[in-house]
């Protein structure tokens, strides 16, 4: 694909997709501006050029409809804080009005863009809305990598009906990590994956198993497998019509000769809710209680393993992180992962958060900024956003 730094810039006008899909409090104030932060390396790249810049991104699901709590207006507020520049704030992406702002935005200046989701046209990939956004714009740059999976107007259909079509500099480091992890990747090759649901993992499991020489599997997850083994998990929570593809990811890596990790001892409570724990290492799981975290015996195995590799990805909390008595195998994982000097790639919000919370996120090579993402370019070893741009120039 194009990179940004391909593209001649001076006097042109580019229509910048970014992830400015940030958390609001009730008073739409941001909580955390990190994906506005991620994006200026690019915006700032294109205003030193001199080019003319329409910014645009999605926030929260409105559903094509226009729905004030999900304006992009304190985002643009946000963003003249940071930048030198003016600006600019335009009540919509597309239409006459937005239109003439666009003409009349001078060089070296920013114009944000509504919401794109205020049109039920940008999640249905719709090819007229792609040709309106960018009908006054040269050049298409993506720089919104956690809205690379999803094939939108904006991140798929648009890169048609421009000169040129790149990737902004956020998506070139991503898709790099990435590549290192998907590609030969040093080994040995670790991969964690936790979380509530297998369904989710299903595809990014299948391609590990062909990649990784160690996985191990934490989380709520983990008794789909059991259950697939015809164990029994107590109320744990148990994907019921996912334990036939369970036992056949379990067949795979075996066939494959990937050492598949699953918990060996558990923290169990009556409910996540419970403030008193206890630690089994055999199953049956008892009778009213459910599996909420990785035990200490699975904590000292895990982290064994993560010592010893090249190449670390991982996605998904070990239990029920949020609570503190559900808390330590996420923590200690995320304490090993730092602890490692192997490449190592996180990505989905849980696990983000736990290393935010042990306070060492600036000891991991790279955080993702899209979990969704990150975990489908794992599976599939490209994103609909980043094979659009590729396409663009066959
Ligand atoms: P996911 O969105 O699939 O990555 O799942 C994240 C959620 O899974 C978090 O909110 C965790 O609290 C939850 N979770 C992790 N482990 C467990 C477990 N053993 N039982 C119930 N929920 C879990």
């Amino acid at each position: 694909m194009l990179s940004v730094q391909d593209l001649d810039l001076a006097d042109k006008a580019v229509f910048l997709r970014v992830d400015f899909n940030v958390p609001l409090d009730e008073r739409r104030n941001i909580r955390n501006d990190a994906r506005i932060r991620a994006a200026l390396p690019t915006l700032g790249y294109l205003l030193d050029r001199g080019a003319r810049v329409f910014v645009a991104s999605h926030l929260g699901r409105p559903k094509g409809r226009r729905l004030p709590e999900f304006s992009l207006k304190p985002v643009a507020d946000r963003l003249s804080e940071l930048i030198p520049q003016p600006v600019g704030f335009a009540l919509d992406c597309i239409g006459e009005d937005v239109e003439r702002m666009e003409v009349a935005l001078p060089p070296a200046q920013v114009l944000v863009l509504e919401n794109l989701r205020f049109h039920a046209q940008e999640e249905a990939n719709d090819a007229e809305f792609a040709r309106s956004l960018v009908r006054r714009a040269d050049f298409y740059v993506n720089d919104a990598f956690g809205a690379c999976h999803r094939a939108h107007a904006s991140v798929e259909a648009v890169t048609r009906f421009v000169k040129a079509a790149a990737a902004g500099f956020l998506v070139e480091k991503e898709v790099d990590y990435l590549n290192r992890v998907v590609r030969d990747p040093e080994k040995p090759f670790a991969a964690i994956l936790g979380g509530a649901k297998v369904s989710d993992k299903i595809p990014v499991i299948r391609n590990l198993i062909r990649k990784a020489d160690d996985i191990l599997i934490g989380g709520a997850m983990a008794y789909t497998f059991f259950a697939a083994q015809g164990l029994d998990t107590g109320r744990s929570l148990v994907e019921r019509e996912k334990t036939d593809l369970a036992a056949e990811l379990l067949r795979q890596a075996e066939t494959a000769g990937v050492n598949f990790y699953l918990p060996q001892d558990h923290v169990v409570a009556e409910s996540a809710e419970a403030d008193a724990a206890e630690v089994i290492s055999s199953f049956p799981i008892p009778a009213g209680r459910m599996a909420l975290d990785i035990g200490p015996a699975t904590v000292d195995t895990y982290r064994k393993v993560i010592q010893h590799a090249r190449t670390i990805f991982w996605n998904g909390p070990m239990g029920v992180f949020e609570a503190d008595p559900f808390a330590s195998g996420t923590d200690a994982v995320a304490l090993a992962v730092a602890g490692s000097t192997a490449l190592s790639i996180v990505g989905g919000g849980d696990s983000v958060a736990a290393l935010y919370k042990a306070g060492v996120q600036d000891k991991i090579s790279h955080i993702s900024t899209g979990g969704g993402a990150s975990l489908e370019y794992v599976a599939n070893e490209t994103l609909p956003g980043i094979q659009a741009l590729a396409e663009k120039l066959k």
